[in-house]
């Protein structure tokens, strides 16, 4: 499918579609680029890179595509470094979770001719690094495309046909459209999360110790999307403000109608709400997304 392929970032999302790759044999060439010894030589020992570089521009350089898999934050700076030697035709494209921060930070650098299709896996577990992926993450996983109006229709279909390969279902949203939704389905019951596991930890000892002895009735299921990557998120929460704080002012608003709900009794107000709830779980379930990301992470009730 590719003749050289570097992968700027090769954590959990990049190594497991360098996984996919080696697998099925999609690429001659894979270049790994990371900060640090550590990652790279990780990702020799895992068979998934041909080459490593600490240098972006060395790593691109004659690749047919190049897939950025690094926290948002780094992009603009990544798009710099790499702009000079893109050669004419090549797919630039990344994985991360906020599109249209991806759109602004690294288009404006592109050379004209090189092509610049922004994607987002909708999967993902709460560990990190090259070590952490498995070549079945995306299996049954949406793969949403958000390509800016005018990008080349040869260069989407690529990326859509090594997502198919990779087993997810593809789809196609508006960059701004996609973080509205993103920020509901994701960002904001991470932020939940954070919130709920960051209150439990300021307890007294005494009570503490009890949240995480008793945490298997519901704590516990808070704490796995807790764990997730800090430098991931905190990107997150910043390149998709305003989407975000919209929700949250929704969410502010749903809480202080329950807790004004439960001070008054108000027992018909809950059971109507929780009635609907069960029914997006229903529908969730419906739709095969409530398997578990991965083997080591089986959650029962799921
Ligand atoms: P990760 O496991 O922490 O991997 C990040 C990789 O980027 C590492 O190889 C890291 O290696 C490298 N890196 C970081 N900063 C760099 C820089 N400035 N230059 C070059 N390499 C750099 O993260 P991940 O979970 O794969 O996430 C990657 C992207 O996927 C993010 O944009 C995230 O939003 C998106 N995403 C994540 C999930 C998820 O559940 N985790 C799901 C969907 C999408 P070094 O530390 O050695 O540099």
């Amino acid at each position: 499918m590719f003749n050289r392929v570097a992968f700027i970032g090769i954590g959990l999302i990049g190594s497991s579609i360098a996984r996919v790759m080696r697998r099925d044999n999609l690429a001659s060439t894979i270049i790994a680029c990371a900060r640090t010894d550590e990652t790279l030589d990780a990702a020799k020992r895992l068979n998934i890179a041909d080459e490593t570089t600490k240098d972006i521009a060395e790593a691109v350089r004659d690749a047919d595509l190049v897939m950025i898999c690094t926290p948002v934050s780094t992009y603009g700076a990544i798009a710099q470094a790499m702009a000079p030697v893109l050669k004419p035709g090549a797919i630039v494209t990344d994985v991360g979770s906020v599109k249209e921060s991806a759109v602004t930070a690294v288009m404006p650098h592109l050379p004209e001719g090189v092509h610049f299709v922004p994607g987002h896996p909708i999967a993902g577990t709460e560990n990190s690094g090259p070590e952490a992926g498995f070549e079945t993450l995306f299996e049954g996983r949406w793969f949403l495309i958000t390509p800016p109006p005018g990008t080349d229709q040869t260069a989407i279909d690529k990326i859509a046909a090594l997502w198919k390969q990779a087993g997810s279902q593809i789809d196609y949203l508006e960059p701004a459209h996609h973080d509205q939704v993103l920020a509901i389905t994701s960002h904001l019951p991470h932020l939940i999360a954070y919130t709920i596991v960051g209150t439990a930890t300021d307890l007294e000892d005494q009570i503490k110790s009890e949240v995480v002895k008793y945490s298997a009735s519901g704590f516990r299921d808070f704490t796995r999307i807790a764990a997730s990557d800090p430098v991931m998120w905190r990107d997150i929460f910043i390149a998709n403000r305003d989407a975000v704080l919209e929700m949250l002012g929704r969410l502010s608003e749903d809480l202080a109608g329950l807790q004004r709900a439960i001070r008054v009794g108000d027992g018909e107000k809950l059971e109507r709400l929780f009635r609907r709830t069960r029914e997006i779980r229903r529908g969730v379930v419906e739709a095969g997304q409530h398997i578990p990301p991965s083997p080591d992470d089986t959650d029962p009730k799921s």
